[in-house]
């Protein structure tokens, strides 16, 4: 078997599928979009078990950007909610608001007057800023004090990334870590404040379908020839430009598009140059493990999700699908997502990680005697976060000046290595899309 296209997109996630449709919007181009998976989707595919809808961990649209936003609407004709966040963070067995720098209110006094301390300390009397290349640890400290880094920002982050913050960057933070006023430090010490902060305050989130709908409602909007599911790449000799594809035989192209995890790509393909597998091998992820829980009974708090940065819970972040949606669980029901994290490729026995995450759960009462659980899942992400570590620039800097001289376009949360979210995911695919077509890109009104 062999054929021709003149665009070949490795995976559809929703950067794959966002390259194709924008292409089949602005060109006559050949495109083909090959997904090993049976459904398209990815990261942001959701699953269906006894009546339950859930996403591989909550995935919830932050949409800023106009284009993006009237794009999505009109493919999901009226499916969407706008919800207000609710989120918390536990720690010392209470509950407080999130985000945390700002809402200490209700924790243990001395652990209130600590963090406080050490934040005034950053504002009056302040050190030198560190530079852009600081580490994630010394910007928190710039930024927010001993206290409240001691007791959340670091072990929070170490939880979550796997490495210790002096060894993460601080360039990926800009726009995911609120940053308060001294007023409102102050205010949220001293009282249950309600204010929103930070880039997702409010969510849009689909009222049917869990996060699938988005896919599926983009995924329709292509000719039926232009995805291949169950069609998992196996080869790319990018010298000869032929894909061998599961299913399809040899398949020749003009321009390559990847969305898959760069690593694994680069594992499939080649020839690389020596140096060009040195940067590859620099690369650092963590997989999230994430237990899927459906409960027999009603959820009684109305939290979207909340943070655990102590040690004595094996998992990060729980959240309630179910709160997104009453059609993600059965009438009376509830259903929950546990996200653990792990560096990527460690063993994980999951007989020991499912007991301390369920005795976790019980002892911050997420989980009660006498629940039945409907439905136990892990669900593993295998690359679920790229680690922003010192390493990481300089390793994709030498890897996209190789791709640029293939003329390889790599994007996407994973196919550019890099912290992102859906809504970037699918403006990555419509620039990469105008890319393809040159100057000769027109688009019909969003
Ligand atoms: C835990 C977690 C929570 C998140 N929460 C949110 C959120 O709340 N809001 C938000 O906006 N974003 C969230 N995100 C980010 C979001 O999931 C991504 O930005 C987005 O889904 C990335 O899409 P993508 O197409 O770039 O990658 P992917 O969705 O990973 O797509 C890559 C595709 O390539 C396919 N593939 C891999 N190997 C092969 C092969 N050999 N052959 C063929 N196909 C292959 C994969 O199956 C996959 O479909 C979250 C991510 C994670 C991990």
């Amino acid at each position: 078997m062999r054929q021709s296209v003149d665009v070949l997109i490795l995976g559809a996630g929703l950067s794959g599928l966002s390259v194709a449709y924008h292409l089949e919007d602005l060109s006559r181009l050949k495109t083909l979009v090959v997904e090993k998976e049976h459904i398209p989707g990815g990261t942001a595919g959701s699953v269906r078990r006894g009546g339950f809808v859930f996403d591989r961990t909550g995935h919830l649209l932050h949409l800023h950007d106009d284009y993006a936003k009237r794009r999505i609407k009109s493919w999901m004709r009226g499916n969407l909610t706008l919800l207000e966040r609710r989120a918390w963070i536990r720690l010392q067995g209470r509950y407080t608001r999130y985000p945390f720098q700002a809402n200490t209110y209700g924790l243990p006094e001395a652990t209130v007057a600590d963090c406080l301390a050490g934040f005034l300390r950053t504002v009056y009397r302040p050190r030198p800023s560190p530079g852009r290349d600081a580490s994630f640890a010394d910007w928190s400290l710039d930024r927010f004090g001993t206290g409240i880094c001691r007791r959340f920002m670091f072990p929070y982050n170490r939880k979550l990334w796997g490495v210790p913050p002096s060894r993460l960057t601080s360039d990926w933070q800009g726009r995911f870590v609120p940053r308060p006023q001294p007023s409102e430090v102050l205010a949220g010490a001293l009282l249950d404040q309600t204010k929103g902060f930070g880039y997702n305050t409010a969510f849009y989130y689909p009222k049917r379908g869990g996060s699938q709908a988005l896919i599926d409602a983009l995924a329709s909007r292509l000719r039926p020839a232009t995805l291949r599911t169950g069609a998992a790449v196996e080869r790319v000799d990018l010298a000869a430009r032929v894909a061998h594809i599961q299913g399809l035989g040899e398949v020749h192209y003009e321009r390559l598009v990847n969305t898959m995890p760069l690593p694994d790509f680069m594992d499939l393909s080649g020839p690389w140059p020596g140096p060009v597998l040195a940067a590859r091998r620099r690369l650092r992820h963590a997989t999230v493990w994430c237990l899927n829980l459906g409960i027999d009974r009603p959820e009684d708090t109305g939290r979207h999700w909340a943070y655990y940065p102590e040690q004595r819970y094996p998992f990060y972040r729980v959240g309630v699908y179910s709160n997104f949606s009453s059609n993600n669980a059965p009438a009376g029901a509830s259903s929950y997502y546990v996200e653990v994290s792990r560096p990527g490729g460690a063993q994980v026995d999951l007989r020991d990680l499912e007991r301390e995450t369920l005795s976790g759960l019980h002892d911050c009462a997420v989980l009660k005697r006498g629940d039945r659980l409907l439905v136990k899942e892990w669900m593993p992400i295998p690359c679920g976060y790229v680690i922003h570590d010192f390493a990481r620039e300089p390793a994709v800097a030498a890897i996209f000046k190789q791709l640029g001289r293939l003329g390889i376009e790599s994007i996407g949360r994973y196919g550019a290595w890099k912290y992102s979210f859906m809504e970037e995911a699918i403006l990555d695919g419509r620039r990469c899309a105008k890319r393809l077509c040159g100057d000769a890109a027109e688009e019909k009104p969003a």
